[in-house]
């Protein structure tokens, strides 16, 4: 390095906002390149420092003890080219704004996935659980994908067949949550035709429009679930049209398929002072459920009739007591029940729910992550307070919800019942340390068993 260099003053980074300029050759940054700074504000370019560098290495200097005299220290030219691109790309970054995608095939678990977070709440179902996983994973890899490819998927819009009280509406709620998207509940009664009083099919767009916050973007990626989809069959039977169930049918197609609609923005009706959107129903995803009753007769009468040609003939009442009757439904059995063959045409994944029996009652009474029990439980908990069922108490709320006919919605009703003196009486006493429901407090031959605090029995009920 000659003496000239080192007469120079210090280039620096002055805080005027001026250029940095090399400590050796003088020029600035706008010519010499990106600088390499050193301690006390000395730049130097990278020209400059692979020169020194060469000139070192050539010599016989001891750089150590020059580096020490300079006051620098030794740096790897190599590593500093590393540097310099990585600043530029961390800034570029920082300035881009990604588009916040709403839906990325890489976010929807596997179907096996979405299925065992399903079973954490939802009790049996195992088939219904399996093939709304499938069709919801294959619903969304649809949205994910479409403008990819020119092989359209078809939509995976369902139709869920069972007794009521079984899950249908449970199993799609948890669906909905499970995945973080919007959810729209209608009951297909409460449906009419444009111009009828009632609400008008295209308000069950604006349901999902209200529960995805005015979201348009989010609401299109969203579920609508319209329920007691089996009143709008046409009768069976008669020579009167029933033509309001039809014609509803009729006026969803286009929703099932996938349109746009007009809808008021944060309001269910359109009315001159609300503002209209239009959302796209192309990738709503639409569940119709029913309990469909006299569906398994029409099916009955299917395989009665099949089984009565030929030989088989004998065989006549072989389905009457089949529990697993209602699963063995086709496309044919639901449109000879009264629905319309275009709408079932747009519903491509049927399947049944079962009928719930004591021992899933029980389950659901104490299995779920959210179970009844556990909140009961978790509520006297707070009055420090153990609560526990014997297992005869447990099977017989089930006998009770079982006489009601209505699945397990009957199960809160029944336990709120009993619970509404406990919960009233045990906050009294604070003497009292554990309560447990027996058998004869459901049958109402006896009362609950009260236990004073420190005389706590181990827990009675399994749970
Ligand atoms: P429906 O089939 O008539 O739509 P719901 O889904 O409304 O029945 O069920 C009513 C209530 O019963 C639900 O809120 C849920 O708490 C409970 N339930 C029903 N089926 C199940 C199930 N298979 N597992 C857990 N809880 C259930």
């Amino acid at each position: 390095m000659s003496d000239e260099h080192n007469d120079h003053p210090k280039a620096t980074d002055e805080s005027d906002g001026s250029e940095k300029i090399c400590f050796l050759c003088r020029r600035p940054e706008s010519r010499a390149g990106s600088m390499i700074g050193l301690p006390n504000n000395i730049y130097i370019c990278t020209e400059c420092m692979q020169k020194s560098f060469d000139t070192m290495r050539n010599s016989n200097i001891n750089y150590n003890d020059l580096m020490n005299l300079q006051n620098v220290s030794m740096i790897d030219l190599s590593n500093l080219h590393d540097q310099i691109p990585k600043t530029q790309k961390i800034k570029k970054k920082a300035e881009k704004k990604e588009p916040a995608k709403a839906l990325d095939i890489k976010d929807i678990p596997a179907p096996h996935k979405i299925k065992a977070r399903l079973d954490e709440y939802v009790i049996g179902q195992d088939h219904a659980k399996k093939v709304i996983s499938v069709a919801v994973y294959n619903h969304y890899k649809r949205v994910a994908t479409e403008t990819m490819d020119e092989i359209e998927i078809e939509k995976s819009n369902m139709l869920m067949i069972g007794p009521t009280g079984s899950g249908k509406t449970y199993l799609v709620k948890t669906l909905a949550r499970l995945l973080d998207v919007p959810l729209a509940i209608t009951d297909a009664t409460s449906l009419t035709e444009a111009g009828y009083i009632g609400d008008d099919i295209e308000s069950v767009v604006s349901k999902l429009l209200l529960s995805a916050d005015n979201d348009v973007e989010k609401a299109e990626h969203g579920i609508i679930f319209i329920d007691e989809i089996d009143k709008l069959a046409k009768k069976r039977n008669t020579n009167q049209r029933d033509v309001s169930g039809e014609a509803v049918q009729q006026g969803l197609l286009k929703l099932l398929e996938g349109s746009d609609v007009e809808v008021p923005v944060g309001a269910t009706s359109k009315n001159a002072m609300v503002p209209l959107t239009t959302v796209n129903t192309r990738n709503i995803l639409f569940i119709c459920g029913g309990a469909f009753p006299e569906l398994e007769n029409v099916i009955k009468e299917r395989l009665n009739e099949q089984s009565s040609i030929g030989f088989r003939a004998d065989l006549k009442d072989k389905y009457d007591d089949d529990p697993d009757l209602l699963s063995k439904v086709t496309v044919e059995d639901v449109k000879t029940f009264g629905m319309i063959p275009e709408f079932i045409g747009r519903l491509p994944i049927i399947f049944t729910l079962n009928g719930l029996d004591k021992g899933m009652l029980i389950q659901i009474l104490r299995e779920p992550k959210n179970a009844i029990l556990k909140q009961y439980q978790k509520l006297l908990f707070l009055d420090e307070v153990k609560l526990d069922f014997e297992e005869g108490a447990l099977e017989a709320i089930a006998d009770k919800a079982l006489e009601k006919k209505t699945g397990a919605r009957a199960l809160r009703a029944i336990l709120e019942e009993y619970m509404l003196d406990i919960m009233y009486e045990i906050p009294k006493d604070d003497n009292i340390g554990q309560v447990v429901i027996t058998k004869e407090y459901i049958e109402q031959s006896g009362g609950p068993k009260i236990i004073l605090r420190g005389q706590e029995q181990k827990c009675i009920s399994a749970h």
